[in-house]
């Protein structure tokens, strides 16, 4: 594999651009190398700057779920642009898809959409605040709700790989009010509650987390949440950025049956464009500026670029929910593939999955928390990680990452997956 051209922009890039790159986990530092320049993109293939092609398991951190540059999200955002690219104003688009997402999500009674997953979930924090009046909030360990600073205590993803789960920058004031608890745990909340009596505004969480990796929530703990959470008056926010409209249409509420206060979206609802969204029930909606007195705003929000990408992605998933079904079974195919191989050649380690999240665990012990995700040998994976990248499949280049599937993949590119995955774990076995 030729890679003289990225090897080139990344040079050039640290000149510029902090580490080279706009987020971080992009840089490969967890898994050692450096990273690709992406080109183009197109169904299931990433193509980089040198030529080189790579089956694609990540989609953009999860929003191409129908794989990249398709016809139907490609010819939206096109007929937008021909109708110009920002007004600043409201537009008939923004409230078709406000409506189509209170149609799909069960706790959305109304919207407010932003730019960003971090966006949602800041906003949405502040609106449970004003709503109850109180300051504190519950966030799991190991979970990842975007950059802002009250969620930057023992946070996952790119924080976790990078060493930073507590960022500095984050004033100890800001932290004090960020209770943490483990994922998968009951009893703790219910410690945590008790010593904060009337003071917890809301508990975040992604009922199913893939920022740690991929971990499932345990039978009746998303129940056992929402029970809490209205006895004690704490608006319950399933941070749904990475779930939702993949896991269900309506997201892991929908397949949990369990519904939350509030929910944040992001990724899926913007067909790849910058976008997200916050939504819950009216009582608490009607709380947001300018219906209520919490401030959110902002200059971009609703762009009909973005908007008209959105729409056409979660139009296309309402109407079509035979395509779950076909996103199951790939990942299916995938996850008792990698199951089989591992078994014949010895290799005992930790597979996750749920429709088409995945990740892989380098430990032999079940992994549902934080704790148990770190047992996971991160250099390990980082051979994993290079060695299928040499066989062509570019994974999440962190252990603490979920993979993300898309329809694109074809029987016979997963046989090219599971054939990777085989010589991979023969070269670093
Ligand atoms: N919440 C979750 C669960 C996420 O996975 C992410 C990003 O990966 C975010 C929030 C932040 O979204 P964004 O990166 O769009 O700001």
């Amino acid at each position: 594999m030729q890679i003289s051209e990225s090897k080139r922009l990344f040079a050039h890039a640290q000149n510029f651009i902090p580490g080279g790159v706009n987020s971080p986990v992009r840089a490969f530092r967890a898994v050692g190398g450096e990273p690709l320049f992406i080109k183009k993109a197109e169904g299931p293939y990433l193509i980089d700057e040198d030529g080189n092609q790579f089956i694609e398991l990540i989609n953009s951190w999860g929003p191409m779920i129908l794989g990249h540059n398709h016809p139907m999200i490609k010819d939206a955002v096109v007929k937008a642009m021909e109708e110009g690219t920002s007004f600043g104003a409201p537009t008939a688009k923004e409230v078709e898809i406000a409506e189509l997402i209170v149609s799909m999500v069960p706790s959305v009674e109304k919207v407010r959409m932003v730019n960003s997953g971090t966006e949602a979930t800041m906003s949405a924090i502040r609106v449970a605040r004003g709503y109850t009046g109180r300051d504190k909030f519950i966030k799991m360990e190991g979970h990842y709700h975007g950059h802002g600073d009250s969620f930057l205590i023992s946070a996952g993803s790119g924080a976790i790989t990078m060493g930073n789960p507590d960022s500095p920058g984050v004033t100890q004031g800001t932290a004090k009010d960020t209770l943490l608890a483990p994922y998968n745990d009951l009893d703790a909340i219910e410690i945590l509650v008790s010593a904060n009596k009337g003071e917890i505004a809301a508990l975040i969480l992604e009922p199913v987390p893939g920022n740690m990796g991929l971990c499932l929530p345990k039978p009746g703990y998303l129940q056992g949440l929402r029970d809490i959470c209205t006895r004690e008056g704490i608006v319950l926010i399933f941070d749904e950025v990475m779930t939702g409209f993949r896991l269900a249409k309506g997201g892991a509420q929908e397949l949990f049956g369990v519904t939350p206060d509030m929910t944040t979206l992001g990724k899926i609802i913007g067909g790849g464009m910058p976008v997200g969204a916050y939504g819950g029930k009216k009582e608490i909606m009607e709380f947001v500026s300018p219906a209520g007195p919490v401030y959110q705003a902002g200059t971009l929000s609703g762009n009909p670029i973005a908007m008209a990408a959105g729409l056409a992605m979660l139009k296309h998933l309402n109407e079509h929910p035979e395509e779950y079904a076909r996103l199951n079974h790939i990942g299916e195919l995938i996850s008792d593939g990698i199951i089989a191989i591992n078994k014949e050649l010895g290799f005992d380690f930790t597979v996750n999955r749920l429709g088409s999240m995945y990740s892989l665990f380098f430990t032999s012990q079940e992994v549902n928390d934080f704790a148990s995700a770190k047992l996971s040998d991160t250099a390990l994976f980082g051979k994993y990680f290079q060695a299928m990248l040499k066989r062509g499949v570019y994974l999440a280049p962190s252990q603490f990452e979920s993979l993300f599937l898309s329809t694109a993949l074809s029987d016979e590119i997963i046989q090219k997956i599971l054939d990777a995955h085989r010589e991979s774990i023969k070269e670093i076995m």
